[in-house]
C-alpha cells in the first residue's frame, strides 16, 4: 500500500526506533508513548483491521502474539507486566490502518481503555 505510513516504514523509507524484526513482523517504538514501553508491532505484509483476518490469515494474529512476547522479553517488562491493545476501526480509536498491537508496560496502567 503505497500511501500506508506502516507499509514506508516496513520498506525503510520512514524510520524507526526498531525493537523486534523477523521475516513476518516488525516492532517499533510508537512515535508518541504513552507508557514507559509502548511497542508498536506490526505485520510486514499489509493488512488494513482486525475484521480482515480470516482462517487462511490467521497465523498473522500466530506471529503477532509471538512478537508480542519477544518484545516484553526485548523490553524486560515480561514479569512485571503489560497491556496489549488491538485497535478496531473509527470508535475503537484506530488511527492508522495497517494491523497493529500495541504494547504497553513500564508503570503500573490503570483504567485507561477508551
Ligand atoms: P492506532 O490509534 O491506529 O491504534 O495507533 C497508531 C499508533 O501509531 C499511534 O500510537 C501513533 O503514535 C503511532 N504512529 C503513527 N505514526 C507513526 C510513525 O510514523 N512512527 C511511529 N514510530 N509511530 C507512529
Ligand atoms: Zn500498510
Amino acid at each position: 500500500m503505497s500511501d500506508c505510513i506502516f507499509c514506508k516504514i516496513v520498506q525503510g523509507e520512514i524510520p524507526c526506533k526498531k525493537v523486534y524484526e523477523d521475516d513476518e513482523v516488525l516492532a517499533f517504538d510508537d512515535i508518541h508513548p504513552m507508557a514507559p514501553v509502548h511497542v508498536v508491532i506490526i505485520p510486514k505484509s499489509h493488512i488494513s483491521t482486525l475484521m480482515d483476518i480470516d482462517n487462511k490469515k490467521i497465523k498473522i494474529i500466530n506471529n503477532l502474539i509471538a512478537a508480542v512476547q519477544k518484545v516484553a522479553v526485548i523490553k524486560k517488562i515480561d514479569a512485571s507486566g503489560f497491556r496489549t491493545v488491538i485497535n478496531c476501526n473509527a470508535e475503537g480509536g484506530q488511527v492508522v490502518f495497517h494491523l497493529h498491537v500495541h504494547v504497553l508496560g513500564g508503570r503500573k496502567l490503570h483504567d485507561e481503555l477508551g
